[in-house]
């Protein structure tokens, strides 16, 4: 690249020998024309090729830069190179920010950027869906004119490190949140909503479970403590008048135990430490099993027969044992005398279908979606009299859910239910025909 001064100083060399050829020809005026002929020439070029530049630099882009020899072609040149380099870093810059934002997108919790005043510079789907917020729509706006939560106000503006807000947004009953605002840059604010709708559930689920529980074992804890201060406090008991209360007593611990048994039952099947132990069993000699410890409850006085295709299942026995023998005596408790209870083993589409239909009392429709949560009884008094604990169907639930099986209930009132497990194919061999 040849210096501007340098081309400059050659084409003033070029006008001076211009002037002197133009002296010797024709005199002293003659070569002072040719002189100034020379520099008009030049200062001419410059002026149009800073025209050119000053029309390039009113609307670059689309347009390519100029050409133009010597120093302006130069200076064009490192122009050109200079606007190519920006823009790739623009490039840069904008592939940067479009990977960030679609990780910030694609993030599971709330984010909403906050500017020194508490607009709203960005925020992403989670924080639109959470709080409600509408992505560019929003954009510039005070985010407590958006929000409007109880003490939201206050935890935004003081935005404390460690402090979260739990809330529930209006007219979301299925949503629970936990907030945090952090600060950041200069004055700037993130908010972070999270999304702890499973953790307050559980944490409920947990709550109601030791509440019922607790109410569970105090009732017959009550009982036997009454009798107990009673007889206590005789002072010479009559061993004929003490019979009833201690068979009273007998029932109410019996009662305790089989509480006892079913949470032990329940919470091994709920550990996650507690691997399934897999073992073949012919179906038909559980069914059976199932079906005499049912003819013992029911004590003759239900029809109870067993329909069932001869065939292997995978998995645990005495699990399986247990979700079986719920569903089965479930039926004996809520079938009248006289009732019709059927149990069956089936395949279908190739899954395993073990069924227990009854002639009972049936479920009315609105209990059905509940009946597999802990102590849901549809009727409490029923239930305690033949010796329920409120606990079964959870089993049934646990244990099924453990062999990768399914529960379906259907049931009409008056009329009888069908409880039906299905079993995948893979748990499930074929034998020889129906029997
Ligand atoms: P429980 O010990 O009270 O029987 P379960 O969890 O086994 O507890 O059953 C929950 C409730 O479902 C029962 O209280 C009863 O109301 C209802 N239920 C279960 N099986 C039947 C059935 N075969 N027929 C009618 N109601 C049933």
């Amino acid at each position: 690249m040849t210096s501007a001064w340098t081309i400059f100083l050659l084409r003033m060399i070029a006008i001076a020998l211009l002037a002197l050829i133009g002296g010797a020809l024709f005199g002293l005026t003659g070569g002072l024309a040719l002189a100034c002929a020379g520099l008009l020439l030049v200062v001419m070029s410059h002026v149009a090729n800073l025209s050119r530049l000053q029309a390039w630099l009113k609307q670059p882009e689309g347009k390519s830069l100029p050409d133009a020899w010597g120093a302006w072609g130069d200076a064009f040149i490192a122009l050109h190179r200079l606007r190519r380099d920006e823009e790739m870093q623009r490039e840069r810059i904008v592939a940067d920010f479009e990977v960030f934002s679609q990780a910030a997108e694609a993030y599971p919790d709330g984010l909403v950027f906050l500017d020194a005043d508490d607009r709203i510079l960005w925020c992403n789907r989670a924080a639109e869906s959470q709080l409600g917020l509408h992505g560019e729509a929003d954009k510039g706006l005070l985010i407590v004119n958006l929000v409007r939560l109880p003490r939201f106000a206050e935890f935004i503006a003081n935005a404390r490190p460690g402090e979260s807000l739990q809330c529930r947004p209006l007219g979301r009953k299925d949503l629970d949140l936990s907030l945090e605002a952090l600060r950041f840059g200069k004055d700037r604010k993130l908010l972070i909503s999270f999304d702890v709708t499973q953790i307050e559930r559980a944490a409920t689920v947990r709550r109601d479970f030791v509440a019922n529980v607790s109410h569970e074992l105090r009732t017959p804890l009550t009982v036997i403590a009454g009798f107990l201060e009673h007889m206590l406090s005789e002072p010479d008991p009559d061993p004929a008048a003490s019979r009833q209360p201690l068979e009273i007593m007998d029932g109410q611990a019996r009662r305790m135990l089989s509480l006892v048994d079913d949470l032990l039952v329940l919470s091994r099947l709920e550990s996650e430490g507690h691997a399934l132990r897999e073992e073949t069993m012919d179906v038909r000699d559980l069914v059976f099993d199932v079906a005499d410890e049912a003819r013992r409850l029911s004590a003759g006085r239900h029809s109870i027969t067993c329909e069932v295709q001869p065939g292997q299942l995978k998995g645990s026995r005495e699990e399986l044992r247990s979700a079986f023998s719920n569903l089965v005596t479930n039926a004996v408790r809520y079938t009248p005398e006289g009732g019709r209870i059927v149990l069956r083993w089936a395949l279908r589409e190739g899954k395993g279908v073990f069924s227990v239909e009854d002639s009972g009392i049936g479920i009315a429709e609105e209990h059905l979606p509940r009946m597999t949560e802990r102590f849901y009884r549809v009727d409490r008094g029923r239930s305690r009299e033949t010796g329920g604990t409120g606990l079964g169907l959870s089993i049934v639930k646990h244990a099924l859910l453990r062999h990768q099986a399914n529960l379906e209930i259907d049931s009409e009132l008056g009329v009888g239910s069908t409880f039906r497990a299905y079993f995948p194919a893979w748990r499930v061999t074929p034998k020889g025909g129906a029997t």
